[in-house]
This record gives structure tokens, C-alpha cells and sequence, in this order.
């Protein structure tokens, strides 16, 4: 699929299952490309990697896999990794990174994470859904299921990461409507185009002048805990971006590290 398709009324789209519509091939290349994996590993640091070492996690089930960026970092690491996610063309596209970066043969399952355990097997020490995924969910119903199929997919003791943008900062006006974030400089940027409690809508330049766009939820980071809470989690901590962020400044991100037990 070439072209993103939202038809006459973008701001209509409110659906779980559009994703798979959004992340086209031209939108997924050019973000590999520009979005160097090097400078992703500067800027994440050791963050998740030494959170599941501290934990002495093995197994790692990663379920938004995306072109693949943590399932190659973490079999780098040494966890044993199931890399999954609901699109077939980010699978294809993590199974080729991973064989050009460091010869790895990534285990990759087409499985979407309302009925996860359909097609993913086994219990694992960890659960992660990294790079804002979870902001594709549109329903509650949605989050509830999938956020069931996570916890009883772990071990009694295991650990889910979910990381989501601060859209509270968007939601009430911190960054105005109309902040940009860049990545790689100034050569990728992302901008919110509409936001309401209901749906954020983003907008992504590239230098060739093409322009993207995701329709998510916008994720306030007390109802995620609290989703999660409910589900069945017994603590949850949340950070402020990968690093320590500077005391009143708003993260841009926040990760949530949910234990079972
Ligand atoms: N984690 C990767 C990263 O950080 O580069 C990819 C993040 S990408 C923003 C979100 C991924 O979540 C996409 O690959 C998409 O296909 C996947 N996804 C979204 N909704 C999903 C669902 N309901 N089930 C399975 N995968 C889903």
C-alpha cells in the first residue's frame, strides 16, 4: 500500500483498525532512513535495557515491533526475543533490518494485540509496546483487551513498558497547538494538525516535502495507569522521558513499567 488513505473527513477516523492503513511503505522507509537507529540508541541509553536486566528478564515479547529497532537491540542484549505485530509489512521490513544489522533472524508473529494469544505462544518475563503504540487503540474496550492479553501472556512475576507521548501537555495547551517536534534536527518533524479528547491528529514532514499523517488517541497518562491498574497490575512506575528530565520542564514522553507481582 502506497498512499494513506483517510478519505473526506479525516478527523471521522477513529479506529483501531486503521493502523494498519496509516504505516504505508513510503511512510515507514523514509522514517527508517532519516530516523538513524545510532542516534536512537544515544538517545534512549541503556534506559530499557538495564529496567529488564535489574529484573532478570530472559524472555522478551515484543509486540509493537514496527521495523524492528528493539527486537534487534534486545537480541543484541542477549534476551530471547519474540518480535510481534499486527502489520505484515513492518514484519517484513524488521526481518530485513535485523538481517542488515548484525546478521540477526528476528522470530517475527503477525498478531494483533486484541487476541494476541491466538497466534503468540508461551508466557514471557517481559511485555514491551515501545514508540508510542499504544496511542492506536480508539476504544476503551480495545485497551482493556489488549492490556488483558499482555497480563496473562506474562509470568506471574513479569513486567510490561508501555511508552506513550505526553498528550496531557497537548490536551491542555502546554505546548500550545501547534508545538513541533524534530527528530534528526530539523529534517523530520512532527506536528499535531487537530487535537480533542478523542483523537490526536499528526502531521509528519519529511525533506523531500512529503507529508504523513496518524490519527491516535491521545493517551492521558493517569488513565493509562489506571487502565492498567485495573487490569491487574500491582505497581506501576512512571518515567519522564529515557533520561532524567530537568525539574518543571514537561517530558515529551512518559514510560510506564507495570509489574505483575
Ligand atoms: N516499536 C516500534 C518503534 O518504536 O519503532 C514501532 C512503533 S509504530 C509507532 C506502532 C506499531 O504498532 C506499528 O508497527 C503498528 O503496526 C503496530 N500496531 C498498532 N496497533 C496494533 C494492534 N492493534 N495490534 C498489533 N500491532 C499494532
Amino acid at each position: 500500500m502506497d498512499q494513506q488513505r483517510f478519505g473526506d473527513d479525516p478527523l471521522a477516523v477513529r479506529d483501531t483498525d486503521h493502523y494498519k492503513a496509516e504505516y504505508v511503505t513510503g511512510f515507514v522507509e523514509k522514517w527508517d532512513e532519516l530516523i538513524d537507529w545510532k542516534r536512537r540508541y544515544a538517545s534512549e541509553g541503556r534506559f530499557f535495557i538495564d529496567q529488564l536486566k535489574e529484573r532478570g528478564v530472559r524472555n522478551v515479547l515484543d509486540v509493537a515491533t514496527g521495523t524492528g529497532f528493539h527486537s534487534v537491540r534486545l537480541v543484541e542484549e542477549g534476551f530471547d526475543t519474540v518480535s510481534a505485530d499486527g502489520s505484515p509489512e513492518m514484519l517484513a521490513k524488521a526481518f530485513a533490518n535485523g538481517l542488515d544489522f548484525g546478521g540477526h533472524i528476528l522470530r517475527v508473529v503477525q498478531a494483533d494485540w486484541r487476541w494476541l494469544n491466538r497466534s503468540v505462544h508461551g508466557t514471557y518475563d517481559a511485555i514491551i509496546c515501545l514508540g508510542n503504540s499504544f496511542t492506536h487503540l480508539f476504544s476503551e474496550r480495545d485497551r482493556r483487551k489488549a492490556l488483558a492479553e499482555f497480563y496473562a501472556m506474562l509470568k506471574h512475576d513479569g513486567v510490561l513498558i508501555i511508552d506513550q507521548r505526553n498528550y496531557d501537555a497537548l490536551l491542555d495547551g502546554k505546548y500550545g497547538n501547534k508545538h513541533t517536534y524534530y527528530y534528526c534536527g530539523e529534517e523530520v518533524s512532527a506536528e499535531p494538525e487537530y487535537v480533542d479528547e478523542g483523537l490526536a491528529r499528526f502531521v509528519y514532514r519529511f525533506p523531500d516535502r512529503s507529508e504523513y499523517h496518524l490519527n491516535m488517541f491521545p493517551l492521558r497518562k493517569n488513565y493509562t495507569r489506571r487502565l492498567m491498574r485495573e487490569v491487574g497490575f500491582q505497581r506501576i512506575d512512571t518515567y519522564g522521558d529515557f533520561q532524567e528530565t530537568h525539574q518543571g520542564e514537561d517530558p515529551d514522553f512518559f514510560i510506564h513499567i507495570a509489574e505483575k507481582a
